[in-house]
């Protein structure tokens, strides 16, 4: 049987670049396909945490990462507000990365991770995980090639994908990764399903151009910097930097589309140039595949977990699942990995999936109590609203309720 690559790697978000760059890196010979036609400029994540850092940090990118992402002297702080303009409710530290770097090495008793978290958005990683890809000689990536069906033996799968002109090809692989994202084409094609709670609540994201902000900050009486600042509404309203500094999305829960820009106003509370530049809806779902393989095929990021954003779970989640299965493969391509290596991969995997899903119940399970008690008085000058504001588990950090910072 002829083979044209050892393992295929479907979907190039950062789940299938970070498996792409291990096994390239290990000289594993690999085809990634991607059905885009080129990463796109639409927000997602933006939060790496220390231990996807500490592998990104192996594969020789953390340095890169770095220098593409948040600088590191920008607070990572988070904040609950009723706007942009009024004092914050509450004011969450988080060490800035120069800081946390700091920490990390006055700290000699290896209680601490090697590096600290890093924000950059999705948009920011992906073409450097891609170019980085590229870099390797092992490596094929092929956008614009659609994963359309499988079949498998004992020996191969062969993959039938759609090229961008419409026609279709045959590649087979040895090993096939289904890193193909929440709708998993890969996973359906195997028959496993997703057990959970799906669909809990629907937001809508938009995506600003908005430069002016992020040195407008604090505006008269506002929070200071930070990262994430959640407003105590009645729509789950919450805004997020991008790693420029430039960009802002905003995440609510909100009719049409085209309400965002206003919400995104109301957020702000005084005026300020911006452009919209995307809306999107986006669903929470907590799931979790039954299996992570099925013959010579494996799955990995959100092709099998699905959590809440609360607390960055999902990628990075799905980048140690990446790296997991990348030494597996690439140990029993070369025969030391014994016959069962492979089926660990499920084993080992799974029950982490399983705990970070339960992890970000628990964290969105915090914010749905907190934003439950959300009053609509809360500004009302009366006894009921001083009530509503005295009442709050979100009260000030300090006695003038402005960050202690
Ligand atoms: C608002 C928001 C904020 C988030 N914040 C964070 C955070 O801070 N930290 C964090 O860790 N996670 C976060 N996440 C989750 C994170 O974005 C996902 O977990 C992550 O994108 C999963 O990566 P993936 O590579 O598994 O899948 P995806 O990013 O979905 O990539 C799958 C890829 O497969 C491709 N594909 C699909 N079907 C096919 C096909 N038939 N053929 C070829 N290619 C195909 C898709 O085009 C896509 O490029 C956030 C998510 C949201 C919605």
């Amino acid at each position: 049987m002829r083979i044209d690559t050892d393992v295929l790697i479907v979907g190039a978000g950062p789940v299938g670049l970070t498996l792409a760059v291990d096994l390239g890196r290990r000289g594993v010979d690999c085809m990634l396909v991607e059905k885009k036609a080129a990463p796109e400029f639409l927000p997602k994540m933006e939060r790496c945490n220390a231990r996807t850092m500490e592998i990104f940090r192996r594969m020789g990118v953390a340095g890169e990462i770095r220098a593409a992402g948040l600088a590191a002297d920008v607070p990572m702080d988070v904040f609950i507000v009723l706007a942009m303009n009024e004092p914050p409710l509450l004011r969450l530290p988080y060490p800035s990365v120069a800081e946390a770097t700091a920490q990390i090495a006055a700290c000699d008793d290896a209680s601490m991770p090697l590096e600290p978290y890093q924000l950059i958005s999705q948009y920011t990683l992906e073409p450097l995980l891609k170019r980085a890809a590229e870099r390797l000689p092992s490596v094929s990536v092929r956008y614009g090639y659609e994963f359309v069906s499988l079949r498998q033996d004992e020996e191969a799968v062969v993959v039938t994908v759609r090229g961008a002109d419409g026609a279709t090809r045959e590649i087979t692989a040895r090993y096939v990764a289904g890193c193909d994202g929440g709708s998993s084409p890969v996973r359906k094609q195997l028959g496993i399903r997703l057990r959970g709670d799906a669909d809990l609540l629907r937001l809508h994201q938009g995506l600003y151009h908005c430069p002016a902000l992020f040195d407008m900050i604090p505006i008269v009486n506002g929070p200071g910097h930070g990262r994430h600042y959640h407003v105590a509404d009645g729509q789950a309203t919450f805004l997020i930097m991008q790693d420029s500094t430039r960009h802002w999305t905003l995440h609510a829960v909100v009719d049409r589309p085209e309400d965002m820009a206003a919400q995104f106003e109301r957020t702000i509370g005084v005026p300020v140039a911006y452009e919209m530049l995307y809306v999107g809806e986006w669903k929470q779902n907590l799931l979790l595949a039954d299996r992570y393989q099925r013959g010579r095929v494996f799955l990995a990021g959100d092709a099998v977990h699905l959590v809440i954003p609360t607390g960055g779970l999902g990628m990075n989640t799905g980048v140690g699942d990446a790296i997991d299965l990348s030494w597996k493969l690439h140990a029993t391509l070369r025969g030391w990995g014994g016959p069962e290596l492979l089926r660990s991969y499920e084993i080992e995997r799974r029950q982490i999936g399983d705990r970070n899903v339960g992890a970000s119940r628990y964290a969105s399970a915090g914010r749905r109590k907190w934003r439950s008690q959300y009053r609509p008085d809360i500004r009302d000058n009366s006894p009921e609203g001083q009530a509503t504001r005295d009442n709050r588990p979100w009260l000030p950090t300090s006695s003038s309720g402005r960050p202690t910072r």
